[in-house]
């Protein structure tokens, strides 16, 4: 165990992770633009797009890169740094670092040179997006880019499907569309959000149920988007697993295939495809 004061005057230096807007430059706050402005040396993720941003609020350091290609390497520098008695600040290329960007492997690696850390709060777009959703907001899981891949897509969905609170996907535009059906062929209907531009000037918000989104035309979905899904409700909850299992044996007794009954039973009684599997493989299958 161990405990460590980040406020007082530290004999060390102090790794500070700076929040910075996700589109709209006046979310920098005051306090995060004292600390760049008093770091002896700021580590960014693209040094070129982060030194737009500090000619913007005229803040002139030493900058160096630390981006996900090189996050352990650059770690051991900022610590040299550190034990050097410099403060650096760290951000990533927009938002908070460590949040879907760089910044854990840092902090695991300076936490562990036993050197302290404090995080300058500020934008993240995962609680931008869920705040005005209208979605449950009292317990939530971010859970960030689904995998590119539709196969892991689905098995991550899948896994997800049971989850009885609201669920944040981040995503890119050239991949909404398809990531929309996947979540759509796995969670049905329920109620969604996309969230689209946050902070800037074509800000929109989209609400209404994963089949109103999927049918959204993809050119109107440009530029940067978080997604955000309500959790299973109890409704759903509350089937109960004998009433699967039986529409379950029933399918399979009419010759249907083990994969068709399993999506169809899903699709019919809204129950997580995971757990229709699980019903078939450890027992209809061992009858
Ligand atoms: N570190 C960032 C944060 O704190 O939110 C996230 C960086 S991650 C590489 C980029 C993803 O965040 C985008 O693909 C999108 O899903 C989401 N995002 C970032 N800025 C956004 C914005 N202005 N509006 C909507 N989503 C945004």
């Amino acid at each position: 165990m161990k405990r460590q004061f980040t406020y007082k005057e530290s004999p060390q230096g102090i790794l500070y992770l700076v929040a910075t807007p996700i589109g709209n430059l006046s979310d920098l706050s005051t306090r995060a633009l004292s600390v760049l402005k008093e770091v002896d040396v700021i580590a960014a993720e693209d040094t070129r797009n982060s030194g737009r941003l500090l000619a913007h609020f005229d803040i002139k350091k030493p900058l160096i890169s630390l981006h996900e290609h090189n996050e352990s390497e650059m770690s051991e520098r900022v610590i040299s740094l550190l034990m050097d008695k410099k403060n650096v600040a760290y951000i990533s290329d927009a938002g908070s670092p460590g949040i879907s960007d760089p910044g854990q492997r840092l902090v695991q690696k300076v936490l562990a040179a036993d050197f302290p850390i404090s995080y300058i709060p500020g934008p993240v777009a995962a609680i931008t997006g869920l705040i005005p959703s209208g979605i449950n907001s009292d317990h939530f899981l971010f859970y960030g880019f689904l995998d590119s891949r539709k196969s892991r897509r689905l098995q991550e969905l899948e896994k997800l499907a049971g989850f009885p609170y609201t669920i944040i996907f981040y995503e890119s535009p050239h991949r909404i569309k398809a990531t929309i059906d996947d979540i759509l062929s796995v969670f049905q209907h329920r109620k969604a959000v996309i969230a689209r531009e946050l902070t800037k000037i074509h800000e929109e918000y989209i609400y209404g149920s994963l089949d109103e989104l999927a049918t959204i035309d993809e050119n109107s979905l440009k530029g940067e988007m978080v997604i955000i899904i309500e959790g299973l409700s109890e409704g759903e909850e509350s089937i109960d697993e004998d009433t699967i299992y039986q529409a379950l044996k029933t399918r399979i007794k009419s010759q249907m295939s083990a994969k068709d009954a399993i999506r169809e039973v899903s699709i019919l009684y809204k129950y997580p495809k995971n757990e229709v599997s699980r019903l078939y493989y450890q027992k209809l299958k061992k009858e």
